[in-house]
């Protein structure tokens, strides 16, 4: 049996281990992805791309490119009139992507393949066995691969989750929803994406760019509480323009149903995201309603947070940084499993004077500014954050990307692995060794910038102590970046 020898390796081709593959493959760490499909699969099930992940696959070079031919929607109208207004998103992108996930996951596997990650099709895991040093990952064809660490991003039904003996606690929370693209020829009046509710059925639609001189087209996904088949039940068009009209209480004219299927969507997560060298990412760790459109991002945003951690982990740093992985990205989890179920279960309602007080509240509640801008920024992904230790500045574990710098911006600087110090405006340049520098353009203290875009210190960059403290605690040593800082050595000069 041939066993080869990688750094990492990542199970499963989907957005999650492609971006996991691509981020470790920049960082110079050898990868190789084991997916069990021969070729790429076809099924588009994401269609809402986040701000914050817009600003993710930017730091990348994937957004523009990904932007130039979808549908930009401002926000997304709820029950009872109520919207989700994004168009107030402290982002350069301030609109959720409308784009079919086939595309996202192009882009990604481009991203990852341009790296040198090493994608293997038509392989499929079997078998994971670890030690004190490694783990060893079997397939169905018998070949054998070591790695130092393993990504299982092998999506909701998981066989590494079960090869690690993890359980997947919840359950179903919707079954019979029919998933189709359609041709309109009388599209909803107002922009953005919709969902449509009556007492028993529901319709949600999402515009892409395409349309011709007969009509629009949209992702659909629909629903009727009177009609709970098995998912192996086949779907009929009927089925589709009949619960669209009465969800949406509008004739829309359907001209055509290009693509449809039926499914249900469970509510699961794992209890630990890391079992020793093998840690869970994505839809293996976290599956909910596909209602928030939070799936396909949060798994990316796994992905950037765990491979840094693990190029950090390989270059010296101590093992406790992988622990940080499950403490920051499980708790995201748990509360996109919350506001996607809050979301299905509010569109689903049934009884009478529950809808009536939603459809009065609803709407009221999200006009009110402040709570407009906090549902937009956790539905974005914009205002999610992770935990700052007790006595550190509360900006710790905050992205960093809108902070304006005097030249370039932190996607750009981010455009390469490793930490960034952005010192105060008035601050001169200081020595920071191989650690790439900027400077504010705006009146914020100093910050250091995690390789995932969140800061990991704040304060004055003159303290060079305090800065240098965190950074060696991230990453080992005062190494950054993927070299050592020379203290006392020749300045940097900003990388922007
Ligand atoms: C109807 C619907 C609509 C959705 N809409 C949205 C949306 O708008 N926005 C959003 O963010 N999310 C959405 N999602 C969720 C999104 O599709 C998923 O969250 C996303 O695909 C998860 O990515 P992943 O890489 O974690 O897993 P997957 O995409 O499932 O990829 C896992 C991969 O692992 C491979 N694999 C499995 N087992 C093995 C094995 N043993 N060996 C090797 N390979 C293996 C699989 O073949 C697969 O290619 C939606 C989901 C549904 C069902």
């Amino acid at each position: 049996m041939t066993t080869h020898e990688v750094d990492v390796v990542v199970v499963g081709a989907g957005p999650t281990g492609l971006t996991a593959a691509g981020d470790l493959a920049r960082a110079g760490r050898s990868v190789t992805v084991l997916e069990r499909w021969p070729s790429v699969n076809p099924a588009s099930r994401a269609f809402a791309t986040m701000a914050r992940t817009l600003e993710i696959l930017d730091a990348r070079g994937l957004a523009g490119g990904l932007l130039a031919d979808a549908y930009r929607a401002p926000g997304v109208t709820i029950f009872g009139g109520a919207r989700i207004d994004l168009t107030h998103l402290e982002s350069p992108y301030r609109f959720v992507m409308v784009t079919p996930q086939t595309k996202v996951d192009a882009a990604v596997r481009s991203y990852a393949v341009s790296q040198g990650a090493d994608i293997r099709r038509g392989v499929e895991v079997t078998g994971l066995d670890q030690d004190a040093d490694g783990v060893t990952v079997t397939t169905d064809g018998n070949e054998r691969w070591r790695a130092r660490y393993v990504v299982g991003a092998d999506g909701a039904h998981s066989t590494v989750r079960t090869l690690v003996g993890a359980d997947f606690p919840g359950k179903t929370i919707l079954s019979s929803i029919v998933l189709a693209d359609v041709k309109l020829s009388r599209a909803p009046a107002d922009e953005g994406l919709r969902v449509g509710s009556t007492r028993n059925t529901f319709a949600f639609l999402a515009p892409y760019s395409r349309r011709d001189a007969e009509g629009s087209w949209y992702r659909a996904m629909v629903w009727d509480r009177n009609h709970q088949v098995p998912d192996t039940e086949s779907v009929t068009d009927d089925e589709i323009v009949s619960i669209l009209a009465h969800a949406m209480n509008v004739d829309l004219g359907v001209l055509e149903v290009a693509w449809k299927s039926r499914f249900h969507c469970d509510e699961r997560q794992v209890g630990r995201y890391r079992h020793g060298r093998v840690f869970l990412a994505g839809d293996a760790a976290h599956v909910h309603s596909p209602m928030g459109g939070q799936g396909m991002n949060t798994g990316i945003q796994d992905a950037v947070n765990l491979a840094w951690k693990i190029d950090a982990v390989l270059g010296g740093a101590d093992d406790a940084v992988l622990d940080t992985y499950h403490d920051e990205r499980h708790p995201i989890a748990k509360r996109v499993l919350f506001q996607s179920g809050l979301l299905a279960r509010g569109v689903t309602l049934h009884p009478r004077p529950a809808r009536a007080l939603r459809n009065f509240l609803a709407p009221r509640l999200l006009r009110v500014p402040r709570l407009r801008d906090a549902v937009a920024g956790s539905f974005a992904g914009t205002t999610l954050r992770y935990r700052h230790r007790h006595g550190e500045s509360p900006l710790v574990g905050t992205r960093a990307t809108q902070i304006l710098l005097t030249r370039g911006s932190v996607t750009e600087l981010l455009g390469s692995p490793g930490f960034v110090l952005i010192r105060e405006r008035s601050a001169a340049l200081i020595d920071t060794g191989e650690l790439a520098q900027a400077q504010r353009a705006d009146s914020g203290p100093a910050v250091l910038v995690r390789p995932d875009g969140y800061i990991a210190w704040a304060g004055s960059a003159a303290d060079r102590t305090a800065w240098q403290a965190v950074l060696a605690r991230w990453t080992g040593s005062l190494r950054a970046a993927g070299g050592e800082l020379q203290v006392g050595g020749a300045a940097t000069a900003d990388s922007t």
